[in-house]
């Protein structure tokens, strides 16, 4: 793929001024093609992350970029205050000669460079409880960190993306359409959503009439968009700040726990095998809760469950919404997969609502420890 675009032309839109000494192509992200650039500068050797932005998922990359620099121009004068490492702890956006936070190519890609964070890794496996609880401490801690950033002043980049309801009339209409003759096969899942209407409004009204705040929500918690440092194994820095948008910090928890702890993978057709582990659920949500510190309202803490459970039902609505509609924003790698991906999201549904008093005293052990 390399040979494919002009380095020189490329890097050469950027600040850095030196020799390029290799560029390869980096990491296991989906998104983003990512490529490593080592540059010859005066200083010496160093090291950046070059992303080809995936522009098709994001239409409007200005709006991202502008949101990126924001938090993380934020996050930058935070971890200074506090006399910590700006380069490791956060993203850093290098700018363009041009003064901007990208560079669009003459055929239309778009490409930004990011100091490259040394000494440190992205895990795509958790391999054991203690990598999650690294992450939720790192996901609490950016939570934490931007707890006074004016979140509404950021672009929803994709809008109603969170928006449970909004997504829940998406799924009515799809029903009623039945583009492709497949709602009889999912009357079950449908009946055990549209049960749970009532539910899917709880944490959109409370944001409503102001009992929860708007937040800073990353909207990709997954662990391998945490920098995890090679020396200490703790989680320095939070990369990957593209769904950066405004959002409840009760989505990010929520989303983490929903794929996080669950014990089978999202496509799962032996659904006997798919529950939310609660060593799994008690790890993130310590780890989650001290990373947050004192930052999350009486109301929020309230509501972890809630938002765990809201976010793996409206994960389950969209799975089903998308197999109802085709298969077309969900790719699927066999016929019925968006299906079986809904149908382990409602069994973990079901297995939170079974263990709910359980669930609500781990989220209230560790609360009052902040
Ligand atoms: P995607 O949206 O495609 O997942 P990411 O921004 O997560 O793209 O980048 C892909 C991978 O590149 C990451 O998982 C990580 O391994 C690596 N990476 C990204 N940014 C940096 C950085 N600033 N320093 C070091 N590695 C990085
Ligand atoms: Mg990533
Ligand atoms: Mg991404």
């Amino acid at each position: 793929m390399q040979e494919l675009w002009n380095w020189q032309e490329i890097l050469g839109q950027f600040e850095p001024e030196g020799k390029i000494a290799e560029v390869i192509p980096y990491g296991s992200g989906h998104i983003n093609d990512t490529f490593r650039v080592t540059m010859e500068e005066k200083s010496g050797r160093k090291r950046y992350i070059l992303q080809r932005m995936n522009v098709n998922i994001f239409y409007d990359p200005r709006a991202l970029m502008e949101n990126i620099v924001n938090v993380t121009s934020f996050l930058r004068k935070k971890i200074l205050e506090r006399g910590g490492d700006p380069d490791r702890e956060t993203l850093n956006v290098i700018p363009s000669r041009a003064g901007e936070s990208f560079y669009q190519d003459m055929t239309g890609n778009y490409w930004r460079l990011y100091r490259f964070i040394e000494n440190a890794t992205s895990y795509d496996q958790a391999e054991r409880p203690e990598d999650f609880y690294q992450s939720a401490l790192a996901f609490g801690r950016f939570q934490q960190q931007l707890a006074d950033f004016p979140a509404g002043s950021l672009h929803e980049t994709i809008p109603d993306f969170h928006n449970t309801p909004a997504r829940l009339e998406a799924l009515k209409k799809a029903l009623e359409e039945d583009k492709c003759g497949r709602a009889a096969q999912a009357g079950n899942e449908a009946r055990f959503i549209l049960e749970r209407e009532a539910f899917t409004h709880i944490l959109s009204d409370k944001l409503k009439c102001g009992e929860i705040p708007l937040r800073v929500t990353h909207n990709d918690t997954k662990l391998n968009n945490i920098m995890i440092d090679n020396g200490t194994g703790k989680g320095i820095c939070v990369i990957d700040l593209d769904t950066v948008m405004p959002g409840l910090a009760l989505h990010d928890y929520g989303d983490s726990i929903r794929f996080g702890a669950s014990t089978a993978a999202e496509d799962e057709t032996d659904l006997s095998k798919v529950s939310c582990d609660m060593e799994l659920f008690e790890a993130y949500t310590k780890g989650f809760l001290e990373g947050c510190g004192k930052s999350l309202t009486t109301a929020e803490l309230s509501l972890l469950p809630v938002g765990a459970k809201m976010m793996t039902l409206e994960c389950g609505m969209r799975f089903l919404t998308d197999y109802l509609q085709g298969d077309t924003y969900f790719k699927i790698h066999w016929e019925g997969q968006n299906l079986a991906r809904c149908r382990t999201q409602l069994k973990l549904v079901q297995d939170m609502e079974e263990k709910w008093e359980q669930m609500n005293a781990i989220a209230a052990k560790y609360r009052h420890k902040g």
